[in-house]
C-alpha cells in the first residue's frame, strides 16, 4: 500500500450550517492523502460478476403498500475510487452482503503520469492536481478493470471531479463559476471517454461529490443539469435528512451527527471524523479506538434513522488508509453488519432516486416532514 498523492494541503475553517456551532466539526482542512492504488495485474474473476448479476434483483424497487414504511436505505460512497486494493476489498464484501455502492471517481486517475498535461484545472497551471495522476499505464489499466467490474456488478460511478482544489489551493472549487465547473466536468468526461477499455459512458454518470464538500452550489448545479446529471452529495445538513430537489438537482445531504464517544457534532465522513478525533494526524496506537468510535457513530446514525424519519443514510468515505485504516475498517464492518439487516437496502444514489420517483409524493412527504434523525 502506498499513497500516490502525499502532498498535504491546508484549508481554513468552514461553516455551512449556520444554526449550530460546528466550527471544529466543519474544519475540513483536507490533507490529501488519497490512496489511488497499488499495482496488481489481474482483475477479479468474471465468474464473481456473473454471480453478482444473478443477485441483482431489486424487490424493494416498487411503490410502498399503504402503511408500509420506506426501507432504510444506506448509501456507501467512496471518493477518489482509484485504489485497486480497496476495490478488491469492497467488491467481494458488497457482493456477500448484497450491497450496491457508489464510487466518486477522480478523473485524473484515468490519466497516466505522462499524460498529465491533458488536464488544466480552472485557474490552475496545466498538468497540476492536488491528488496526482493515475500512475503507470498498467496502473490505469488495472483501475479501468476495477471500474468495469464495479459497473458490471451493479455499482454506480459518479464524479469527484479532477484536481481536488480545496480551500487554500486557489482558485479553489469554492470560488468556481458555472463556466469553470463545466470546464472541469467536460475534462472528466474526456478522460472517461478516452480511457482504453473503460465501459463507463457519460450517460451513466449521474452525480458527484465535490472536493472537501466545497463549492458554490448555485454555480455548480446549472453545470450538472446542462450535462444531464441528477444529483449531488456534498452539502451539509443537521441530522439525517431526506434527499430534496434543489434547483432541479437531487441533494443527498451529508449528515452532521453527534459522535457519541466525543459529545461532538461531526460531518459523517471519514476525514471529518479523523479531524474531530485527532486533528487528522496519524496516531499508530489509536487505530482500534478510532475504528470503534466511527463504527459506533455509524450504528447510532442508522438506529436513529430507522426509528425516526427513515431518511437514507449517506456514509461518505475515501478509499484511504488514514489512521491505520481505521475509517475503512469501520465502514467495511458497518457494511457487513448492516446491509443484511431486515428492511435495510444498501443502494446506489440512482437506485434511491428511482425508488423515490415511484412513490406517492404525499406518502413521501409524511416522512420528509418528520424531524431529521438525530443521534
Ligand atoms: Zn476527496
Amino acid at each position: 500500500m502506498r499513497d500516490d498523492a502525499p502532498n498535504g494541503q491546508l484549508g481554513g475553517p468552514r461553516r455551512r450550517w449556520g444554526d449550530i456551532s460546528l466550527a471544529a466539526a466543519l474544519t475540513i482542512t483536507f490533507t490529501v492523502l488519497v490512496v489511488i492504488g497499488t499495482y496488481q495485474p489481474e482483475p477479479p474473476p468474471a465468474t464473481a460478476a456473473a454471480q453478482a448479476a444473478k443477485k441483482d434483483e431489486k424487490p424493494w424497487l416498487r411503490k410502498l403498500a399503504p402503511g408500509e414504511k420506506p426501507p432504510q436505505f444506506v448509501l456507501f460512497s467512496f471518493d477518489g475510487a482509484g485504489s485497486h486494493s480497496h476495490w478488491q476489498r469492497v467488491l467481494p464484501l458488497a457482493d456477500r452482503v448484497n450491497a450496491k455502492i457508489t464510487g466518486f471517481l477522480s478523473g485524473t486517475y484515468l490519466l497516466t503520469d505522462l499524460q498529465r498535461t491533458a488536464y488544466t484545472g480552472p485557474g490552475h497551471p496545466q498538468g497540476h492536481t492536488e491528488i496526482g495522476f493515475g500512475g503507470t499505464e498498467q496502473e490505469v489499466r488495472t483501475r479501468v478493470a476495477d471500474i468495469n467490474e464495479a459497473l458490471e456488478r451493479g455499482h454506480e460511478i459518479g464524479t469527484h471531479y479532477n484536481g481536488h482544489f480545496c480551500k487554500g489551493s486557489e482558485p479553489s472549487v469554492g470560488r468556481w463559476t458555472t463556466e469553470q465547473w463545466t470546464v472541469e466536468l467536460d475534462q472528466f468526461y474526456e478522460y472517461v471517454r478516452e480511457a482504453p477499455g473503460l465501459q463507463l459512458t457519460q450517460d451513466r454518470i449521474k452525480g458527484g461529490r465535490t472536493p472537501c464538500l466545497e463549492g458554490k452550489f448555485d454555480q455548480l448545479f446549472p453545470a450538472l443539469l446542462a450535462r444531464g446529471m441528477t444529483y449531488d452529495s456534498s452539502r451539509l445538513t443537521n441530522g439525517i435528512a431526506w434527499p430534496s430537489l434543489e434547483n432541479g438537482v437531487w441533494e443527498f445531504w451529508m449528515p452532521i451527527v453527534r459522535v457519541p464517544a466525543m459529545e461532538k457534532r461531526v460531518v459523517l465522513m471519514d476525514y471529518n471524523l479523523w479531524y474531530a478525533l485527532n486533528k487528522a494526524k496519524e496516531a499508530p496506537n489509536r487505530t482500534a479506538e478510532f475504528t470503534k468510535v466511527t463504527l459506533d457513530t455509524y450504528r447510532a446514525a442508522y438506529d436513529a434513522a430507522l426509528a425516526g424519519n427513515r431518511a437514507p443514510l449517506v456514509i461518505g468515505n475515501h478509499f484511504n488508509e488514514w489512521a491505520g485504516g481505521a475509517f475503512s475498517s469501520a465502514t467495511e464492518q458497518f457494511m457487513a453488519e448492516t446491509c443484511v439487516k431486515p428492511d435495510t437496502v444498501c443502494a446506489t444514489y440512482s437506485d434511491v432516486i428511482q425508488w423515490m420517483e415511484l412513490q406517492d409524493p404525499v406518502v413521501l412527504d409524511t416522512y420528509r416532514k418528520l424531524p431529521n434523525a438525530q443521534t
